[in-house]
Formats: structure tokens, sequence, C-alpha cells
């Protein structure tokens, strides 16, 4: 039995971009303090909560669909973190085409105004949270809410992209202008990996 307890810890993912990759848009302040130190938090306070728990030795998919309370939310926002950094990109795919696009347009009428109900509903959520655009079973798209470390996994929909609203992904660049940090962030949104999750 070679098995160890640092083997069942839940590391945390690299960026897939440097801290300065997202600039304008995103400082390398925050990024450094949003992935070093919130999301990375997240990981070290889920492998503390779970040691010699029945959580222990699963992913924090596994563990979010199947939790509540403190387990919950840090799974949850392991999940949502790597989701988040992982659409964005400093050469991105600046629209959505194929089957994606078809999709979006028969939800929303358009690109456009797909990212026009995003950002309304990321201004309008109040406090802490996420905003997602899912695909239910059936394949259509929809725009939800969710608060806190809210994810759309658990209400068996499709995360597509998700905008993460908590103060700490933009006050230090944009301070208590939650709009103008949501626009910007759609200059960086990687269609191409939104279109991977869409084909999935
Ligand atoms: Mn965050």
């Amino acid at each position: 039995m070679t098995t160890s307890k640092t083997s069942a810890r839940i590391t945390p993912r690299e960026l897939p971009y440097s801290y300065t990759a997202l600039l304008p848009e995103i400082s390398e302040e925050t990024m450094r303090f949003h992935h070093d130190k919130h999301y990375e938090g997240y990981v070290k306070k889920l492998n503390e909560l779970i040691e010699g728990t029945p959580y222990e030795g699963h992913t924090p998919c596994e563990i979010l669909l199947r939790s509540e309370g403190a387990v919950f939310n840090n799974a949850a926002q392991i999940w949502n973190h790597e989701f988040y950094f992982e659409q964005l990109a400093p050469v991105p795919q600046t629209a959505p085409t194929g089957d994606l696009l078809r999709a979006v347009e028969e939800a929303f009428g358009s690109t456009e105004e797909l990212i026009k109900q995003m950002n309304l509903a990321a201004a309008g959520l109040f406090g802490s949270g996420w905003i997602w655009l899912v695909k239910d079973a059936g394949g259509k798209l929809s725009i939800v809410s969710e608060p806190n470390a809210g994810n759309p996994l658990c209400r068996q929909l499709t995360p597509l992209i998700c905008i993460d609203v908590w103060e700490h992904a933009y006050y230090i660049d944009y301070r208590n202008r939650r709009p103008d940090a949501i626009a910007a962030l759609w200059n960086r949104l990687d269609w191409h990996v939104v279109e991977e999750r869409y084909a999935l």
C-alpha cells in the first residue's frame, strides 16, 4: 500500500498563461491575488476540511456534487475558479462560430444580446456570486445567477461560461465599478474554449 495522505491532496492548477497575459483588462496584481491568494486559499482550506473524511481522494467536482456547507463552498470555488481562468486567453477567439453560434442565436437572437443579458445579470446579482451561461440536456442555452459558490452542475446543467462577480475579482482594478470590469472581461473570453465546452 503506497497511497499516502499527501498523494490524496488536491493540488492547485497553474494559470494557463502568465500573470501579465490579460493586461490591460486584468492587472498582474489582480491575477496574483485572485489565483495565488483566493483560489489557492480555497484549495488549502478544502484539503484541511476533508483530511480523514470520505471526501479525501476525490476531485473538487465529485465533492461539490455531494456536499454542503463549508466543504461544498470550498470545492465549488475551486471548480468555479479553474473554469473561470481556463476560459480566458491573451489572444482569444473573439466570437462564437458553428453550432455554438447557432445555439446563441436561437436563445438570444445574437451574441451581442447574450453579452448584454449576462452583463445585466452580473450587475444585478446582490453581493457575491457567479453568472453562468449554461446548456441544458436538450442543448438549449440560458443564463443562471448563482449566489456565493453556487454551481449549475448541481442542477444537471452544463456550464459554458462563468463570470466571477465576487469583489476580489475586480476591486483592485475597477474598485466599485463592477459593470466596467465585466464589460472588459469579454475582450479576454476565448470563444474557442466555450465552443469546446458546448460540444461535450
Ligand atoms: Mn474569484
